[in-house]
């Protein structure tokens, strides 16, 4: 799919909206700036109040519950197969227990580009706005240890990841990103594949006078916060979601 349906900084399109009212219009209705979901999204409100942004679903019961995750986990997988993610293992749920008890997802694969940059042993750097989804949040586990198969491998990984990062490179091998729902987890994984893609062709096309310039640490931790937290992560998965549905119906079934 196309990468432009991807919403990923709905600021620019309510901004533009706003833009466009003219001087002496009825005002817009105030933006709930409350609401901790709108600021996490970035979310300001339109002209007429009239749209709504989708937010994570709840449910009242276990089965509605299992029935969500199963249909995004499934969602996930189609998704991973037309990115190319189709070596390697996959999205799950209840990933191996990690500091982070919010941590409810994970995903990992042989992406090109992720095992590529894992042969480095380090984490991307902040050469972008979208590698700042990654500051101080992107953990690298130096040990290679064959096929994950044993759960003392399985906390090691854990552990890595330490008590902030929801993701590790492992070295040699791949990606793994971890989320509260399975859509924050696999669109980190979509990502940050294309970060390591920007990174090594960055790192390919370094000579005199194309030395990398690197975003401040300021600004890259303000950077994090608005552009890779956990419900932004998760609204950028739900154009990936609602094409695959659209396209391929039957896998809700
Ligand atoms: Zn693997």
């Amino acid at each position: 799919m196309s990468p432009a349906t991807v919403m990923e900084d709905p600021i620019h399109h309510s901004q533009a909206n706003l833009k466009t009212e003219r001087p002496g219009a009825t005002p817009s209705i105030p933006p709930d700036l409350t609401s901790s979901w709108r600021q996490d999204v970035h979310f300001l409100g339109d002209k007429d109040g009239k749209v709504e942004l989708r937010s994570p679903p709840t449910f009242n019961n276990i089965s509605d519950t299992r029935t969500h995750l199963k249909q995004h986990l499934a969602a996930a997988f189609r998704v991973f197969a037309r990115q190319g993610f189709n070596e390697g293992h996959s999205p799950s749920t209840a990933p191996s227990t990690t500091p982070d008890p919010d941590l409810n997802a994970a995903c990992h694969a042989h992406s090109v580009y992720g095992k590529a940059f894992s042969c480095f042993g380090r984490p991307i750097e902040m050469l972008h706005q979208d590698a700042l989804r990654f500051y101080n949040d992107l953990a690298v586990y130096p040990r290679y240890g064959g096929t994950v198969l044993t759960t003392e491998e399985g906390d090691r990984i854990a552990a890595a990841l330490g008590p902030t990062c929801r993701s590790v490179i492992l070295q040699n091998h791949g990606m793994i990103t971890c989320g509260r729902t399975v859509d924050e987890a696999a669109f980190l994984f979509i990502t940050l594949d294309r970060c390591c893609h920007a990174q090594l062709l960055a790192n390919a096309a370094v000579c005199p006078g194309f030395e990398k310039k690197y975003i401040p640490d300021e600004q890259a931790e303000f950077g994090h916060r608005r552009s890779g937290n956990a419900n932004k992560m998760w609204l950028a998965f739900q154009p990936y979601y609602e094409q695959v549905v659209k396209e391929e119906p039957g896998l809700l079934l």
